[in-house]
């Protein structure tokens, strides 16, 4: 009875031990989640693009077997702090972060890094630490570029015969993003500024005068009305360099309550970024004039790339390592490529790729 027993107990225990590796070997050695977790830290709801790169990467990690922990830090620092601090404290396996301020993590991430947590820079590079793995990004000088570029393109300032006026906003100190896209920008621009053809009549040239905290639409719209009674009283502003779509909608509703807008005061030319909605409605309708588009579909599948392979010992796919020097290392990055948008491209770019139907943007 005994001996029998024993040998059911030894039989089961190989069947058992049979089936575990069964379920093991249907996995592919090199991905997939199992029982782990990443924490997700973005920055904001306010902004439709975070909203759908979170959506976007919960949705990629669970088709992969992992699960997550999505939080959004309101555009508060503290918040987003606390909220990464918890994932820690919970052990997550690993964290994707796109930093509200990007040198305020330094002692969060010593946390992270004490605990084994690898850690992701999404979109924003995390500055000040070596506890940063990767950075899943966009070009961001291209952004910039492709926006004054669009710029000088509409306005021809070679071509115009006098000096045509242009007004500068760049986003978030804080943000290392917001210095490449302004960079960029002035990398087109600053030959103009120099000879002549393009006039900054504000005066306003420097980033410090120009950036725009948090990115908010609000202030940028504030300082557009101080720009126009100061310096727009006797000649039209005819183009406005925008880093965001929701600064570029505060330009817009400052440049409509001046005056702006109609056959005798035409808007000026006015970039953006993102693609967003409401701005992509407002291309459609003809008052913002440009926007840059990044992929978020996109930028999520590089994120979980990289956190797959860092995950099970696979190669994060990288295509850049000398840019981003968040100060203490150059962290390896995978740049996606930008692609500017206006009214004759929008229906090719944003509709035929199913970022949007035709319904939403009219
Ligand atoms: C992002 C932009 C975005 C901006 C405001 C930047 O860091 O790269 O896509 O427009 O933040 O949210």
């Amino acid at each position: 009875m005994r001996k029998l027993n024993w040998a059911a107990v030894v039989v089961i225990a190989l069947l058992a031990a049979v089936l575990a590796g069964c379920g093991r070997s249907a996995e592919p050695a090199d991905s997939g989640g199992g029982q782990r977790t990443v924490g997700i830290a973005m920055p904001t709801k306010s902004s439709e693009r975070w909203v759908a790169d979170g959506q976007n990467m919960v949705d990629q990690f669970h088709e992969m077997g992992y699960q997550t922990d999505l939080q959004y830090g309101d555009d508060v620092v503290q918040n987003q702090v606390s909220q990464i601090e918890n994932m820690i404290t919970k052990r997550v396996d690993l964290l994707v972060i796109a930093p509200i301020d990007g040198s305020s993590l330094t002692a969060t991430l010593e946390n992270a890094a004490a605990a084994g947590i690898p850690v992701i820079s999404y979109d924003r590079l995390i500055r000040g630490t070596g506890n940063v793995d990767y950075y899943a990004t966009f070009d961001n000088f291209k952004v910039g570029v492709l926006q004054a570029q669009y710029i000088v393109d509409s306005l021809k300032p070679d071509a115009a015969p006098a000096p045509l006026n242009i007004e500068l906003f760049a986003g978030s100190p804080d943000d290392n993003n917001a210095t490449f896209f302004f960079d960029g920008a002035m990398s087109v621009l600053q030959p103009y500024l120099d000879n002549g053809k393009l006039v900054v009549r504000s005066g306003q040239t420097d980033f410090n005068q120009v950036a725009t905290l948090r990115w908010d639409g609000g202030l940028a719209q504030s300082r557009m009305d101080n720009l126009l009674s100061q310096a727009y009283t006797a000649a039209p502003v005819n183009a406005v360099l925008s880093p965001y779509d929701g600064i570029s909608r505060g330009v817009i509703s400052a440049l409509k309550s001046a005056g702006y807008g109609n056959a005798a005061r035409p808007l000026p030319v006015v970039t953006g970024q993102d693609a967003e909605l409401a701005s992509v409605q407002s291309i459609v309708a003809g008052e913002q004039t440009q926007t840059v588009f990044k992929d978020t579909r996109e930028l999520a599948r590089s994120a979980v790339q990289m956190s797959d392979a860092v995950l099970n010992g696979g190669d994060p796919v990288v295509n850049d390592t000398g840019t981003y020097d968040n100060g203490v290392k150059v962290v390896p990055a995978h740049l996606l490529q930008p692609v500017s948008v206006d009214r004759s491209n929008y229906a090719q770019v944003l509709v035929d790729s199913g970022y949007y139907t035709q319904a939403q943007v009219q």
